[in-house]
């Protein structure tokens, strides 16, 4: 059982972005998703933890290894699918992954076979080593991207934006393979993707303008906002009448019109129903909670 112990972190950038502003988190084995819109910061914390770049104050601790003092240490035990996996053209699976064995460390031959046998086993990619992985489907690189995260039993793995151009069923292989991974390591999944979280995690974080806003399991968020979550569809030109009088917190076309999401206390009449709260009336709550009431 690992634990990822992260204190206070703060990132400003030479721009002057604010990217990570008093970040603290505590993470254990299993999947834990962390949520955000586009901008929130989630790269800026995983390239920080995964030794990519450097924050400019606060600590990060895994078990034991002191993250942002002993990069060398966490990189050992450490997996990392980044946004985009660059896989290199014209070689097979099979090459590829034992080039990225080599490169981690793993001299001994037939020990390399071996491990990169297993690999493509575990992401179901066997009958395709000897293929080139340039012309692998996007959810074929990902699976490739998850096994070379996995050369040397890492206690960490960190998967940025994952999904991000997979068709469903691509998805739905993906989530899978994460989850049995995720047993037995802390897995972060970064990602703006609500459903991602929803599926696969039993505990998460919100993060919004580089600060966390919420962390706890999906589910007590969820109980959090129990009868608190009104819809209603409108005409496109009473949006912004809506706007000023509820407290909005999405809304969406369906077919072809706005349905408003809104949060209220009491039963805000006028025609609004009561729902079910989802994961995504969560996420906006939480990332919207500068609007008025
Ligand atoms: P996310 O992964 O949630 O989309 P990022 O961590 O990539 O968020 O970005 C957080 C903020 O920091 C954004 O405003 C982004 O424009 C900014 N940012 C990210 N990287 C850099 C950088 N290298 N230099 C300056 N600003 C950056």
């Amino acid at each position: 059982m690992s634990l990822l112990k992260i204190s206070n972190l703060q990132k400003t950038y030479p721009n002057g972005t604010h990217a990570l502003n008093d970040v603290t988190l505590e993470i254990g084995n299993g999947m834990f998703g962390l949520l955000g819109p586009n901008g929130a910061g989630k790269s800026s914390l995983m390239r920080t933890l995964a030794t990519l770049q450097e924050a400019d104050s606060g600590s990060a601790f895994l078990d034991d290894i002191n993250i942002l003092e002993d990069p060398k240490s966490v990189r050992k035990v450490l997996g990392y699918l980044p946004q985009e996996f660059g896989v290199y053209p014209r070689i097979t699976a099979f090459q590829l992954l034992d080039h990225l064995a080599t490169l981690k460390g793993v001299t001994n031959g037939r020990e390399r076979k071996e491990l990169v046998e297993y690999l493509l086993e575990k992401v179901n990619l066997f009958n395709e080593r000897n293929k080139n992985v340039k012309g692998f489907s996007g959810g074929m690189k990902q699976r490739i991207g998850i096994a070379q995260a996995l050369i040397k039993s890492p206690k960490l793995i960190i998967v940025d934006e994952p999904t991000a151009g997979l068709d469903p069923g691509e998805r739905n292989r993906f989530h899978n393979l994460l989850a049995e991974v995720g047993e037995e390591v802390i897995i972060i999944l970064s990602t703006h993707i609500v459903e991602d979280v929803k599926e696969l995690c039993t505990d998460m974080a919100i993060m919004n303008l580089g600060e966390i806003v919420y962390k706890g399991s999906p589910a007590n968020a969820l109980t959090e906002l129990h009868g608190k979550i009104w819809r209603k569809t409108i005409q496109r030109s009473e949006k912004e009448t809506y706007k000023q009088n509820y407290r909005v917190i999405s809304d969406k076309m369906v077919a072809g019109l706005p349905q408003l999401h809104i949060l209220s206390d009491t039963d805000p009449g006028n025609g609004f129903i009561q729902v079910e709260p989802g994961l995504e009336d969560v996420f906006f709550t939480k990332i919207n909670a500068a609007v008025p009431a």
